[in-house]
């Protein structure tokens, strides 16, 4: 994913940072414990779409 793109973006919930799983093409948001899914490279910024992070997962 462009890195320019990933500097601009916030968490729709608390507009905090996100951080950008490569792994499993997610970007966290750590204080929801969201994660956005990233389809086709392009990010879906929507809590609707948006992942719970389960409770021991590493973030
Ligand atoms: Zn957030």
């Amino acid at each position: 994913m462009d890195a320019k793109l990933l500097e601009i973006l916030v968490c729709p919930v608390c507009k905090g940072p996100l951080a950008y799983d490569k792994a499993k093409q997610e970007l966290i948001c750590k204080a929801d414990r969201l994660a956005y899914p990233i389809k086709d490279g392009i990010p879906v910024m929507l809590e609707g779409e948006a992942r719970q992070l389960a409770a021991d997962e590493e973030v």
